[in-house]
């Protein structure tokens, strides 16, 4: 009974609803907590939120929660479905802890979403047991939900990012409110249509307020900034900024890799990572072979030092200052007599 009362404490469902039993199966590892109406509540249809005292039938539900521990835990009962005045329509009476048609608690979709914003759905399914339909039913939730509660005044920055489904695969993209750090909207892939449609969505006067976009350098999205808010600054974010100059870095490594091929130096085989790596993450021996192609003088040597360089832009506190070591890096790279393109 202890046990009851505990659950009904931490669970929060509100004076109509109480806990009544519990059933612990050792062999599935499953919890499930039996829930039920206190009798003579008033309970609001889910359709117009219409109160009504008057119940039709019950259903059995049952709703997936967050784990206790190692078990998997469901919120389980019979639900009572009304026969709305306003509507006219027999329905499930509104529930405190989940959606109506959702088959997961309003917690377990609310860690799944913060899961998501981490890692892949491909780990999220992984991490939480679940598969990408569940995974897509809560985001589609959570974006209905969203559309539902959101105020979309006063908008100045914005963040475009994207859910992958696998990584490198593109599936989702997120339009964030980054002063706010919440999701404002939500596009079901990534095309050059996704942005226009969210400009669309937001209208002219919402729009106007935007001073601050960042994203990534994808050129659907540059040109879609460009037509719908050519006032806004852009701000490419740092990690995709890194990632370019890696994969030039990567392409001259190769080039001159294949070159010293051709001689029978094998000078730069497998040194991918001890170029790609930040020096203070070099392992010893990476050290050491590091040391060692110093003593030579490699095209892919300068482009590593122009790579460690232009990391300190992002000491910089002061936008003229930084300007001044960006255009003085870009002298140097644009001087350097590297071909990055093949
Ligand atoms: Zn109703």
């Amino acid at each position: 009974m202890r046990d009851i009362s505990f659950f009904q404490r931490i669970l929060h469902l509100g004076d109509s609803w109480k806990v009544t039993s519990l059933d612990c199966d050792e062999e599935t590892k499953t919890i499930r907590i039996r829930v039920e109406f206190v009798r003579g509540s008033k309970f609001l249809c889910q359709n117009c939120s219409q109160l009504s005292s008057s119940v039709y039938d019950h259903r059995e539900r049952e709703w997936r929660h967050l784990n206790i521990f190692e078990y998997r835990c469901y919120l389980v009962g019979d639900i009572p479905r009304i026969e709305c005045s306003r509507c006219g329509i027999v329905r499930q009476v509104k529930i405190p802890w989940s959606e109506p048609y959702m088959r997961y608690t309003q917690s377990f979709m609310d860690y799944i979403l913060v899961l998501l914003t981490k890692m892949s759905i491909k780990e999220v399914e992984e991490v939480a047991g679940i598969n990408w339909k569940t995974v897509e039913s809560i985001l589609e939730c959570a974006v209905k939900r969203g559309l539902g509660r959101r105020d979309l005044s006063g908008i100045t920055h914005i963040g475009v990012d994207e859910i992958s489904r696998r990584r490198g695969h593109k599936y989702f993209t997120l339009v964030y409110d980054l002063l706010k750090e919440r999701v404002i909207w939500v596009g079901k892939d990534r095309t050059k249509e996704t942005l226009p449609e969210f400009f669309d969505f937001m209208g002219k006067e919402r729009l106007e307020r935007i001073k601050i976009v960042c994203c990534d350098m994808w050129d659907p999205y540059l040109h879609a900034i460009g037509k719908y808010i050519p006032k806004a600054t852009v701000v490419f974010d740092k990690f995709h900024v890194r990632k370019l100059i890696n994969e030039a870095l990567d392409r001259v490594r190769r080039q001159e890799q294949r070159k010293l091929q051709e001689d029978n130096i094998p000078l730069l085989k497998k040194t991918r990572y001890i170029f790609l790596k930040n020096p203070e993450n070099l392992t010893e021996r990476q050290e050491m072979t590091f040391d060692e192609l110093q003593k030579h003088q490699l095209k892919t040597l300068r482009a590593y030092n122009l790579k460690e360089l232009f990391r300190y832009i992002w000491d910089f506190t002061s936008v003229e200052s930084a300007r001044e070591y960006f255009n003085k890096w870009f002298w140097k790279a644009t001087h350097s007599r590297i071909d990055t393109h093949g």
